[in-house]
Order: C-alpha cells, then structure tokens, then sequence
C-alpha cells in the first residue's frame, strides 16, 4: 500500500476538547502545509452574547484577516521557492461580504482590531475596498501587514478606506541582502511605499525577522533608521514554522542577544509596554528620548501564549485558533450553507475551546508522539 501511494499518508485528526466531535480524517500530502480540518458538531448553536474567549479563558480582541495566501515575494523563512503550490481557488476564497459578515458577528462579541494580511494583502484586488466595508462593519482599529511593494500607489487611498496603520516587513537596507531574502524584492519598491505611507499619515512600525547569517549586524541601523522616518522598529526572532522550519537553528536569535545587538542605542531594561492591547510584543524605550521604543516578538525565548487575545482566519476561512497548529475549523461551508449569526459564534467558540495553552516549539515531530505540527504550518497561508 505504502508502494502505491509513496506521496499520501494518513494523518490521526487533531484531539478536541468535546467528546461529542465529530473529526475527519484528512488524506493529505505528506508535504501538505495546509489546515488539518475538524467538523463541528450541529450542537454548538450559542444565543449568548458574551465576548469569545478561549478555554484558557482569553478574550478575543484581536482578529488576523488573511485576505490571499498569495505573494509577490517568496522569503527564505516563509514561502517556498518558487511560492506554494496549493494555492486556493478564488472561489474557495472568502468573498468579501462573507468576511464582512464574519467581521460584523465578531464584533458584536468583543473584537476590536482587524488585520489584514496574507500572503501579501495588498495582491488581493480591491483591498482598499474591504478595508473601507470592515470599517463600516463596525472595527475603527483596521491595520496591515505588507511587504510594502505595492503601497506607492495604495497608501493614500487606504488611509482615505480608514486604514490606520501599516506594519511592513523589511529585513534588510541593503539592496542585495533585501533581494537574497525575498528572493528577488526589490528594496526600493519598499522604500517607495513607506515614503507614501508616511504622506498619507499612515501609523508606521517595521517588522525585521532577525537571523544570524544575514542581518544580525544591521539591527542598530534598522532600528536608526525607523526612527529617522517616526516608525516603531520590531525584531522578530525566527519560528520554527514553516519554511522557517527549514534553515538550520543557529540561524535562530533570542530576546537577549537581539538586545545586546542594540547596545548602542541604550534601551531600558524593562518593558516600556504601557499599551492596554499591546499584542506578542514587548517594547523597550530609548533612555535618551522615551517616545522611541524598539519592539521585540520573541516567541521561542520568551513565551507570549498566556497574553494571546488574537484569532486567525485564513482567505479560505478556516478559524486557526493559534498559528504553530494546522488545526482549523471552516466558516465557509457554514457561511455558504446560510447559517444563522448563532451558528457562527457556535462554532467559533467551539474553535477557541479547543485551542492549546502554548505552542511547543520545542517539541519537533521527530520526537513529537502527537499532534505537534508547526513544522509543517504554511506561515504565508496564514499571515503571521
Ligand atoms: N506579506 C506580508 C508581510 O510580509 O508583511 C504579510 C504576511 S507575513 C506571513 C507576516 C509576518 O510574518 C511578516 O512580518 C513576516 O516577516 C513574518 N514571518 C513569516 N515567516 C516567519 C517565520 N518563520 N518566523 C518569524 N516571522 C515570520
Ligand atoms: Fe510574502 Fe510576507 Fe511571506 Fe515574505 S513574509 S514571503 S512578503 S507573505
């Protein structure tokens, strides 16, 4: 049997919190980095109009709105070579009164802050156009994540949509490097579009994903030079996800050394975060000019899990209760089969219930007995 199907494997469908689960189980590519679904019961209706939280019993405030899984950049700890080859068929995708729909249920039950990322968000036709019905459908706090190649051109009619702000990535300012870890971005599209995001007064952080071979030397001067435009600089250390799975782990930088990279720009030593909702990162303000903060989202050396507020939805629907799993529950089908308001919040309560405390990074599947996966996340599936 193995013979005949070198390239299919069975895989054991993720545990759930309720006995009464019915789970499917998936036959999927052994190199499948898409969600590992799970069915939900038809019980789960909830009339209840409390705010959702997770059995750990953290309120979701926060939703990640991955509008494409597509991109115009392939990033070494991201995107395959060459991008995914499972991309979604457009009409797999969410449309986007379904995803206004979703948005108008969740905020009626807590949520409060809308990013949109993807893939890259702004390849998906009409962004400025969702940005504006997700405004309406009553988020005012509406942000993105964007490689910032495309924003020349979108960042004014964003910011007009209501758009916020804009994290963008840039890993480097160096345009040979930037291109060596986009595999073929070019810097100056970035730059372009962060020009025009600061004209339109767009809110602006920089996300740099830190790894040792290529820019650990350039934090100081990311960080500088984030400051010279007014942005907030944040360093992410690398995740074992996905492709980030893939390069070797002395690649991989904690919180600590990250810090003393950034020795010349004498931080504080203790957190600055003030911010009521201030996400996975931690900020440490300049003591020479407290308004500057570099940020830090180090997920392996330094846990955020017991402070996530955050939901996942992917472009196809999927709720990913949290990003180091392939476990998803699918809105699609309820969406398209014409369920009720309470059916939705059914089913995502019954997503979140399930969701773990923690995201055992330290765990790889080689020595993993169960359900442990993250290896195997598609990051740009999800959007981060
Ligand atoms: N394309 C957009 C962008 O790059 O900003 C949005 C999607 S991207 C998946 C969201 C964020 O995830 C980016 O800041 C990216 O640097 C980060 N990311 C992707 N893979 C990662 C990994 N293995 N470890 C840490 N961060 C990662
Ligand atoms: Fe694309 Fe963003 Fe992933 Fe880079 S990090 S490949 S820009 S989705």
């Amino acid at each position: 049997m193995a013979g005949l199907l070198p390239s299919l494997w069975y895989r054991r469908a993720v545990q759930t919190t309720s006995p009464r689960a019915r789970v499917r189980l998936p036959l999927v590519t052994s190199e499948s980095r898409r969600a590992v679904h799970e069915l939900v019961p038809a019980d789960v209706v909830q009339r209840s109009s409390e705010p959702l939280a997770d059995a750990e019993g953290r309120v979701v405030r926060y939703l990640r709105l991955s509008v494409t899984d597509r991109c115009d950049m392939a990033c070494t700890y991201c995107m395959p070579a060459g991008g995914e080859d499972e991309h979604g068929l457009r009409e797999e995708l969410l449309t986007f009164e379904e995803i206004t729909r979703l948005v108008r249920v969740l905020a009626a039950h807590g949520l409060r802050r809308v990013r949109l990322t993807g893939g890259e968000p702004l390849v998906r036709r009409d962004v400025v156009a969702l940005v504006q019905k997700i405004r309406d459908a009553g988020i005012e706090d509406v942000w993105m994540t964007t490689n910032a190649s495309r924003l020349a051109a979108l960042a004014s009619p964003l910011r007009e949509a209501g758009l916020v702000g804009v994290n963008v990535s840039i890993d480097s300012l160096d345009p040979d490097r930037f291109a060596k870890i986009t595999r073929g971005g070019r810097l100056a599209s970035v730059l372009a579009g962060i020009e025009a995001a600061r004209e339109a007064s767009l809110a602006l952080r920089t996300n740099t994903v830190v790894m040792r071979s290529e820019n650990l030397g350039e934090l100081a001067a990311l960080a500088r030079w984030a400051w010279s435009i007014d942005a907030t600089p944040r360093f992410i250390e690398l995740m074992p996800i996905g492709e980030g799975a893939r390069l070797p782990s002395s690649e991989r930088v904690g919180a600590g050394e990250m810090r003393e990279a950034l020795g010349s720009l004498e931080l504080e030593t203790s957190d600055a975060a003030a911010d009521t909702d201030r996400g996975p990162a931690r900020y440490l303000r300049s003591k020479r000019d407290p308004q500057r903060r570099v940020g830090f989202i180090t997920a392996v050396s330094d846990e955020f899990c017991a402070s996530c507020n955050r939901v996942r939805l992917t472009s196809q629907g999927e709720v990913r209760p949290c990003l180091a799993s392939r476990r998803a529950v699918s809105l699609r089908e309820l969406l398209r089969d014409g369920a009720g308001d309470d059916a939705i919040v059914g089913a995502l309560r019954w997503a979140l219930a399930g969701k773990g405390a923690g995201h055992d990074f330290a765990i790889t599947p080689r020595d993993a007995s169960s359900d442990v996966d993250h290896e195997r996340v598609g990051m740009s599936l999800i959007g981060g």
